[in-house]
């Protein structure tokens, strides 16, 4: 079968630089070796300084899989069995989706959850950290549901001034949006090698409070994805179970180019500028964003309405036959929106062409409709 490149506008994985895919190429190399062990660390080494002020007093741990695993690890190794409830702060599938973790590992748990196209509830947040059930608050940095950055700044304020630890799902914002670590009491987040990172799905990762782990006895609800007994083991670089080598190898490579071009400030500014292009282009076609206020989306991902009179499948297949791959909308969501993402290697060239065919979708449906037909 003829494969095809596509430029992907999914939220993960992303289109790869070719420096990032000849990574991949790299020699074979056994995970109980010491080049192993140096390259481990020099990854971990690199992904700490992707945010310098989480440096001092954090420490990233990885392990193989997709961000949902490093989303359970976090939860499943961080917070107790047993003590104070969790509060989890939801307003789409991903909050929803660490709320059936918890439930999954047996631990008791409340949800403040708003509507999806609302920002978190933030007043029922507080009312709840009021009464002290709280060990944990859990939240999404950016809802990729939506495409909507939450106010974590807010949500922050309110675990420290009730002194409740933070625990973040930043798997589509970590190295395209700010985090602050103290600011915002936070314990830990979630991520990937495969979204603002720029590397190959596989390897994903928590950075969390070095603390965390010390003097304490690992209470984790799976064997394989204990981030007590990764951390032990990668604190000289060594993992307990198989790592995805080559996958390593491309995140090196990724986080080499990312701190070449300017580090995560930089990227966000490049996402900006995508996103934005994109945004006047289509709105210009008479498509707005799904969300009202266009303010609240992050960078790296838009939601948008599908115009009138174009099925979401014609729209995926129309842009796909010219080389681009856009997401659908998930769970209510479906069959009334589409979602770009802007992450991976992507010019404004790009940009403009996804622009002209969706035009060409446009014009193709008005046409039928005209006629009488269908599209
Ligand atoms: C993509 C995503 C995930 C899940 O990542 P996978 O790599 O698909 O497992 C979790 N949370 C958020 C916010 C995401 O965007």
């Amino acid at each position: 079968m003829d494969e095809r490149s596509y430029k992907l506008l999914n939220p993960g994985p992303v289109t790869l630089t070719e420096r990032v895919r000849k990574a991949l190429s790299r020699p074979d190399m056994c995970h109980r070796e010491p080049e192993f062990a140096a390259l481990t660390m020099d990854v971990i080494a690199r992904l700490s300084a992707v945010y310098p002020e989480s440096q001092k007093d954090y420490v990233p741990v990885l392990i193989t899989g997709s961000g949902t695993a490093a989303v359970e690890a976090m939860l499943g190794s961080l917070v107790p069995k047993t003590g104070k409830k969790t509060l989890v702060v939801a307003n789409g599938v991903y909050g929803d989706r660490a709320a059936a973790m918890l439930k999954a590992q047996g631990k008791a748990y409340h949800t403040v959850e708003a509507k999806w196209t609302e920002g978190m509830d933030l007043a029922a947040t507080e009312k709840a950290l009021q009464t002290g059930e709280f060990g944990h608050v859990v939240a999404v940095h950016h809802e990729t549901t939506t495409g909507r950055l939450n106010d974590i700044d807010s949500l922050g304020k309110l675990c420290v001034k009730y002194n409740v630890p933070l625990l973040l799902d930043a798997v589509s914002s970590f190295a395209g949006e700010r985090i602050r670590f103290a600011e915002w009491n936070l314990e830990a987040c979630a991520a990937t090698a495969n979204k603002c990172l720029h590397g190959v799905p596989g390897i994903a990762f928590v950075v969390a409070r070095a603390s965390a782990f010390e003097g304490k006895e690992t209470g984790a609800t799976s064997v394989y994805l204990d981030l007590f007994r990764y951390r032990k083991e990668q604190a000289k670089g060594w993992s307990p179970f198989t790592q995805s080598v080559h996958v390593l190898y491309a995140l090196q490579e990724a986080l080499k180019e990312l701190a070449e071009a300017g580090g995560w400030e930089a990227r966000h500014t490049r996402y900006a500028a995508l996103s934005q292009k994109v945004r006047e282009g289509l709105f210009a076609l008479g498509i707005p964003t799904f969300l009202e206020d266009a303010q609240v989306y992050g960078s790296t991902l838009v939601s948008y309405r599908l115009p009138f009179g174009v099925a979401y499948e014609q729209l995926h297949d129309t842009l796909k036959e010219d080389g681009f791959i856009i997401y659908a909308g998930q769970g209510p969501f479906q069959g009334q929106i589409f979602r770009i993402a802007n992450m991976g290697d992507l010019t404004l060239q790009d940009m403009e062409r996804v622009l002209d065919s969706v035009k060409g979708t446009i014009k193709h449906a008005a046409e039928a409709a005209s006629r009488g037909t269908v599209a």
